[in-house]
């Protein structure tokens, strides 16, 4: 990275830096972090890593990514301006960057009962991730009320991709291909319903009373596993407080109190203690209760 000449206005590139602030989880965390502000710098800066044969991540909000002590690729973070003045008033279609957090929209569909968008209540996640992830809540997911996604890919072309029925499942998206990163989505919302706000309030009291919003975490640690043969579906948290595991700590990482499914980060926590926990708990639900629970957050 240190070579590279990334001379464009619309990016930073710094090297070698502190990146616990770019994760929820606020794990231990150094490597280089490049900014882009505008389509043209992202397709510069992607075009111009790949001739060079370099790899990248794409960082979010960092809210289901566990980063390592020493990344070894650089991460691209995007931070486009945007009129948020679409925000005054309820329209038929957003086009949002995908650098645009999902509280916003939240907090905008709050304010004039926007359908559809109840669904990614209280999901930290910056529309591009929550895209990638077809983040959602039991009401639902980002996935239906997405119309169109716009992409650079890794030779810095622009890339658009109209959403249909096969184009999400659960937590995952079929478009986005290797090195391509979201920058821009066409949003619709399905009509206004004054008690859409009431349903994003209740939501959100019972997710703040169940969950550990204010703790540094990574989200679910573990995905819920569902066994087809008994047509069940295992809910890792579940066993896990089954298992009287709740409260077990390793150094400063912890698991929930509040949701046996998040592990808190109290303080100085690393990509390898929480790697380290999850080993432990995997082994104990494979060992009590024969289910071995995929892993949710990227690592
Ligand atoms: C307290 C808490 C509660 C949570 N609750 C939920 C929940 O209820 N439901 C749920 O679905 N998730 C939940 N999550 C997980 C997380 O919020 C979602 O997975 C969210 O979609 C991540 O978005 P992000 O912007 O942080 O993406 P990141 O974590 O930064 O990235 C996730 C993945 O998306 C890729 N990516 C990010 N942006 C782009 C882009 N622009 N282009 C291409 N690829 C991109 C990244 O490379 C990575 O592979 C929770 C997390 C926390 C911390």
């Amino acid at each position: 990275m240190q070579k590279l000449k990334l001379d464009h206005p619309d990016i930073v590139v710094s090297l070698d830096i502190d990146l616990k602030k770019y994760s929820t989880m606020r794990l231990d965390s150094r490597g280089d972090l490049i900014t882009v502000k505008s389509k043209e710098g992202l397709k510069f800066c992607l075009s111009e890593l790949t001739k060079n044969n370099m790899t990248y991540k794409v960082l979010g909000w960092g809210a289901n990514m566990l980063l390592p002590s020493k990344s070894k690729v650089p991460y691209i973070q995007l931070d486009f301006e945007f009129d948020r003045s679409v925000f005054n008033n309820p329209q038929d279609e957003y086009v949002l960057p995908a650098s645009a957090s999902l509280a916003t929209l939240t907090s905008h569909a709050n304010k004039f009962g926007l359908k559809g968008w109840e669904v990614f209540t209280g999901i930290p996640a910056s529309l591009g991730g929550a895209i990638f992830m077809n983040a959602g809540t039991n009401l639902g997911e980002i996935g239906s009320v997405i119309k169109e996604v716009k992409l650079i890919t890794k030779s810095g072309e622009e890339k658009s991709v109209i959403v249909d029925k096969n184009s999400f499942t659960y937590r995952h998206n079929h478009f986005v291909d290797e090195g391509d990163v979201i920058y821009e989505a066409r949003l619709i919302h399905k009509g206004l319903d004054p008690a859409i706000s009431n349903k994003i309030k209740e939501y959100l009291d019972m997710r703040t009373r169940t969950q550990p919003l204010k703790e540094w975490t990574c989200g679910c640690v573990f995905k819920n596993h569902y066994d087809p043969k008994r047509d069940v579906t295992c809910r890792a948290g579940l066993f896990i407080d089954i298992m009287g595991m709740k409260g077990l700590t390793i150094k400063n990482l912890t698991i929930s109190p509040k949701h046996a499914n998040f592990m808190e980060n109290r303080g100085e926590s690393t990509y390898e203690d929480v790697l380290e926990m999850i080993g432990v708990l995997k082994k104990e639900l494979k060992l009590q209760f024969g289910v071995e629970f995929e892993i949710e957050a990227e690592y």
